[in-house]
């Protein structure tokens, strides 16, 4: 039974039994990991940890064999993005943030700058109230570590780089222009500038700069960046094949004129 001690981001807490829960993890060296964590209901300082999902904790991990289910024995906290669970708008998004990272994600597949990335849009959500822009940095950011950004710097017809693009492809993740764009059935509307917005995001080091300077960048051109952001979220919510849980709260908090 190798011993493994992790970072650990809590992406999902399930009851398991009487007394314990099932975890799934998304950590710094083994990726996305399920662990079962015994006794502990009815004991809440059995840990260091509340266990609470957002939270970012040192684990000891002993891997079994011929079993995907490790079995967690210590828990320490480490960071609980103090401030994000008192309030309901960052929970709702820091919710989403570990969510998709859960739903994307495969056992056994380690990515350690999705790791980062979950880290830092944490660390970025306590600071900021620019939820919508920070949400799609992330979501931006996320797509390309998973190798499935869409093309937005060419024609997904003639392959022109020097083109405008006019529709994109929510099925396919391709752009095409105005000749090319007459057979695309799940097409919507595109520009060259939010084209150029989702290709800059991903510029430079993928440790992620979620600095309060990109942010407020994007968000004082809000109305040419929307555009960018809807594209994001059509694909996104194409590829998925059931909903996320955590989509109808931020669509609420939308609707009732959230902060871009
Ligand atoms: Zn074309």
């Amino acid at each position: 039974m190798p011993i493994q001690s992790v970072q650990a981001i809590i992406l999902r807490k399930d009851d398991f039994r009487d007394t314990s829960f099932l975890l799934n993890c998304y950590t710094d060296r083994l990726g996305k990991i399920k662990g079962i964590i015994k006794g502990v209901k009815g004991y809440p300082f059995k840990y260091g940890s509340p266990l609470e999902i957002m939270t970012l904790n040192a684990l000891v991990v002993y891997e079994r064999h011929r079993s995907d289910l490790g079995l967690i024995g210590q828990v320490d906290l480490m960071d609980d993005f103090g401030g994000v669970r008192r309030d309901p708008k960052k929970t709702a998004f820091g919710a989403y943030f570990v969510e998709i990272v859960d739903r994307f994600t495969a056992f056994g597949d380690p990515h350690p700058d999705i790791f980062h990335l979950l880290r830092n849009a944490l660390r970025a959500l306590r600071e900021t109230q620019r939820y919508v822009f920070l949400t799609h940095v992330f979501e931006v950011r996320l797509l390309k570590s998973l190798g499935i950004l869409p093309h937005v710097n060419r024609c997904g017809g003639c392959m022109g780089y020097d083109v405008e693009p006019v529709t994109f492809d929510v099925a396919k993740g391709n752009v095409y222009c105005h000749t090319c764009s007459s057979p695309v059935y799940n097409g919507i509307a595109t520009t060259r500038h939010a084209c150029s917005g989702i290709q800059a995001i991903t510029d430079g080091a993928m440790e992620g700069d979620f600095s309060v300077a990109l942010l407020e960048r994007l968000y004082e051109r809000s109305g040419e960046n929307r555009d960018a952001v809807r594209m994001i979220r059509r694909f996104i919510d194409y590829h998925l094949d059931f909903p996320l849980k955590s989509i109808p709260v931020i669509r609420q908090f939308y609707r009732e004129g959230v902060e871009t």
